[in-house]
């Protein structure tokens, strides 16, 4: 599985993230099946965009890209993302680019231009378009563009290694093509097959990329090898911010930093990016932020009861619980990632369980086996974690909570509410949800 990483020139914003944990649940996923995963993710360290930044800022490219791509790694591993097998740099990878392209040359699919850059003949290639469905019929002959992203209107032939000018400063490299760089879409061409071999399974990113950059992949990996570049594609939609595209150029965006230092939960920013099935677009909100809290802490506040269950066993209930929510969450997640469906069956389980532990027919066994089932759904998710053993009750406050539910059975208010008094003089609160009595500890 190849996916398409980071351009190394500013903070990812977390509509950048949404495709990254699109990609990793997809992996979890497949992971949960059985499958192995071998996962790429390229850096793209030298583009138009890195260029640009590293002159505003007046750093060497190499350290300009340096520092951001320190701080994707940091985001990744906040965000609890699987890393890949490989992260390949494109600066490192230039040899393999220009051999590529000298291949491409050589069967009549590029050629030099006379501004001494070397661009791909789309119209050498007979399924260029098949990817994003563009006809290229009523295109001007020999039209050229060499800047790395453009819109499908202007489809001509693209740069696939650009000749020096005096605006890309002290970023070349003297290769065989003359003093320049690769443009952008040669770089994922040459690193995924370098990795994953000329054709392999999967291949990802955000529906931006589908024109031009990886309609472009095609053309120059399936005109090199004569052969299939990629089994299957799959495209993540936009996040949006008040109906619009979230992105740097818009400036309506929110890097993950952002949303740390105002004091959420990096496993609520997982949830929030992961819970709306990737084809849909969805809007960013900090009332769907809130939610996925929410969402998150029923599921921990699950874990947490079950770790101290020790009731009566309710017989088959539990076993026909885990048989289902198993098999409804497994076919809404091989639907084409059908997460909301999944996580609706996840939450009906919650509930039932919830409902079974209220009742004292959850026994210590049974309780074990839910926990397992509920971690190994949490394989696939990543956002409950390990249950802190400070947010489990003490045993004594657990007592409590327990002989106040039985005197709220039985409707006696009165006691209901004064070992509420006391559970809130050891610090700890007491709420009443039709799922059951959560409780929350007061951070010392
Ligand atoms: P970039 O760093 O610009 O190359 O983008 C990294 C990934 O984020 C690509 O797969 C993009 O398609 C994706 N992406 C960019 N903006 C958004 C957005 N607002 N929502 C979802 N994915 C996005
Ligand atoms: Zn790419």
């Amino acid at each position: 599985m190849y996916t398409c990483g980071p351009t190394v020139y500013d903070f990812a914003h977390i509509g950048n993230f949404r495709a990254f944990l699109f990609e990793d649940l997809l992996k979890r996923w497949l992971e949960y099946r059985g499958f192995k995963v071998t996962h790429v993710m390229n850096i793209t360290d030298v583009d138009d965009k890195t260029i640009r930044g590293s002159q505003k800022q007046q750093a060497p490219l190499g350290q300009y890209t340096e520092y951001y791509t320190t701080a994707f790694f940091e985001d990744v591993n906040v965000l609890n993302i699987e890393p890949a097998d490989h992260y390949p740099r494109a600066t490192q990878h230039i040899p393999e680019m220009v051999s590529l392209i000298k291949k491409l040359i050589k069967k009549g699919y590029a050629y030099k231009g006379e501004d001494g850059s070397t661009y791909y003949a789309i119209n050498k290639f007979k399924n260029y378009g098949k990817l994003s469905r563009i006809k290229i019929q009523e295109l001007k002959a020999g039209a050229r563009v060499k800047v790395d992203e453009y819109a499908k209107e202007e489809a001509q032939d693209f740069a696939l290694w650009k000749a020096w000018t005096p605006e890309d400063g002290d970023v070349f490299w003297e290769t065989e093509l003359g003093r320049g760089r690769p443009g952008w879409h040669i770089e994922c061409s040459a690193m995924s097959m370098k990795y994953l071999g000329e054709t392999f399974d999967i291949h990802c990113g955000g529906v931006d990329n589908m024109f031009p950059h990886h309609e472009n992949e095609i053309a120059q990996s399936e005109a090199a090898t004569g052969k299939k570049f990629v089994n299957y594609w799959l495209h993540n939609e936009h996040l949006l911010v008040e109906g619009r595209r979230m992105a740097k150029r818009l400036g309506n965006f929110y890097t993950l930093r952002d949303l740390l230092k105002k004091g959420y939960d990096p496993k609520a920013i997982r949830y929030l990016l992961l819970s709306t099935q990737y084809r849909q677009q969805f809007n960013f909100t900090f009332e769907g932020l809130e939610a996925a809290k929410g969402a998150i802490e029923r599921l921990r506040n699950l874990m947490r009861r079950v770790q101290d269950a020790d009731g009566e066993s309710g017989g088959e209930k539990i076993t026909q619980l885990m048989d289902k929510v198993q098999t409804s969450f497994g076919e809404a997640m091989d639907d084409d990632l059908n997460i909301s469906v999944a996580l609706a069956a996840l939450f009906d389980f919650v509930r039932d369980v919830n409902n079974l532990l209220d009742a004292g027919t959850v026994s210590r066994g049974e309780a074990k086996e839910v926990c397992a089932l509920m971690l190994r759904f949490d394989k696939v998710l990543g956002v409950v974690g390990e249950v802190k053993e400070e947010e489990r009750l003490p045993e004594e406050a657990e007592e409590l909570v327990k002989k106040r539910e039985e005197a709220r059975k039985v409707k006696d208010w009165k006691t209901a509410d004064s070992i509420r008094q006391r559970l809130k003089a050891m610090g700890i609160t007491i709420e009443d949800t039709p799922q059951g009595t959560r409780w929350k500890i007061k951070n010392p």
